[in-house]
């Protein structure tokens, strides 16, 4: 399943057979965090693996349902003055987000450090998560440079479940976008 600005969900109030909650340490509300089920697995490994490097991880939001992605996006919308333009380049419209999958979550430093923020790519959760991430089958989906098909800025912590096959050999190839790497149209805009 890939979900870009021109790739909607279908339906695009679809929303995910199964969603459990990760046994991990949340940041926010515990209805903020589910995850399908092989997503939430692998989740629970990569922050058990990270705290044996010492790095401490924090689920920031994962699964969001149509509904309530309405109210993200409207909340972007409002922060830049009704300027829908500037809010597409930070937040998915509703049924265009992968949050809407189930298989995509937020990942955050547990002190909160740099959550949601671009300095994250330079925390030690930031870096250990770019280089690792892969080996539990999650991608960073939103690459600085890729913003030319992705449709988003630097998300260098909004993490995506592909599987470990694809992650490997995605990173083995260095191609950082799904569009890329399953030979689909290039999606900057809606
Ligand atoms: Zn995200």
């Amino acid at each position: 399943m890939v979900v870009n600005k021109q790739r909607a969900l279908q339906p695009v109030e679809f929303a995910p057979a199964e969603l459990v909650l990760p046994q991990v340490s949340l940041a926010a509300n515990q209805e903020n965090a589910l995850l399908r089920p092989d997503a939430a697995a692998a989740v629970e490994e990569m922050f058990a693996a990270a705290a044996v490097d010492g790095i401490g991880l924090t689920l920031v939001s994962g699964y969001r349902s149509y509904a309530v992605q309405v109210g993200t996006y409207n909340h972007w919308v409002n922060q830049y003055g009704g300027d829908t333009a500037a809010a597409d380049n930070v937040s998915a419209r509703p049924g265009f987000s992968e949050h809407q999958t189930g298989l995509a979550f937020d990942v955050g430093q547990s002190d909160g450090a740099c959550t949601l923020g671009s300095c994250f790519a330079d925390t030690p959760a930031g870096s250990w998560t770019a280089d690792n991430a892969h080996r539990f089958g999650f991608i960073v989906r939103y690459q600085q440079g890729a913003q030319g098909v992705t449709g988003f800025f630097a998300e260098p912590w909004h993490l995506r479940f592909v599987g470990t096959e694809t992650a490997g050999d995605m990173r083995d190839q260095g191609i950082v976008t799904l569009e890329e790497y399953f030979g689909l149209p290039a999606a900057p805009g809606y």
